[in-house]
């Protein structure tokens, strides 16, 4: 048990010393929203569904990200490609594909399930809105944007007319990217 004199004496002078010293240190405060410090360069934001260099998209429409999701919270109706509608090298294609951000804690675990690197993460963190429905993002929402040489799908494949060439990686041309945050033919790095 603590004595009245320490109570009113000491511990002020205590409690002012640990004020003067933590003056003197360098403030770790963010003054967000109006500086916006970046992320780690693998930081878990929002997702992305990425295109191959002709612009088709290489979501299979497989549901394994859904099927992995801990969450529940994706969405994904596949369908056939068809000739002069074709989005994806391949028989299938991702028709309908929704995340919801109300569920999703971010784990990444619907990444490492996708078998041909259509999804990733990006760095983006601001997620929030004013309603629910804002918070399901359908596919428009997720797929990532053209680069110069992409074209928007459907149209039929572009680089190799065997779509094993495009899963294998063959002779595909280096694109060049600009955004921080994406990697080759617009992939986001996480
Ligand atoms: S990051 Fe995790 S919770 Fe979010 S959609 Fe993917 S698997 Fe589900
Ligand atoms: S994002 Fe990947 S795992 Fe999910 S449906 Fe498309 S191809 Fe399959």
């Amino acid at each position: 048990m603590s004595s009245p004199i320490k109570e009113t004496l000491w511990d002020p002078i205590a409690g002012f010393g640990v004020t003067f010293r933590t003056m003197f240190k360098k403030t770790v405060t963010e003054q967000y929203p109006f500086e916006k410090v970046p992320t780690a360069p693998r930081f878990h934001g929002r997702h992305q569904l990425n295109r191959w260099p002709d612009g088709l998209e290489k979501c299979i429409g497989c549901e394994l990200c859904a099927w992995a999701c801990p969450a529940d919270a994706i969405y994904v109706e596949g369908a056939s490609n068809t000739e002069g509608d074709r989005h994806s090298p391949g028989e299938r294609y991702g028709r309908v594909y929704q995340i919801n951000y109300l569920r999703c804690i971010l784990c990444g675990l619907c990444i490492e399930a996708c078998p041909t690197r259509a999804l990733t993460m990006t760095n983006e963190y601001e997620l929030a809105d004013n309603n629910r429905e804002a918070l399901i993002y359908e596919k428009n929402d997720l797929l990532a944007p053209l680069l110069p040489g992409m074209v928007e799908p459907p149209h039929e494949m572009m680089i190799s007319d065997d779509q094993h060439d495009y899963y294998r990686g063959k002779t595909l041309p280096i694109v060049e990217v600009s955004t921080g945050s994406a990697g080759e033919n617009g992939e986001a790095t996480a």
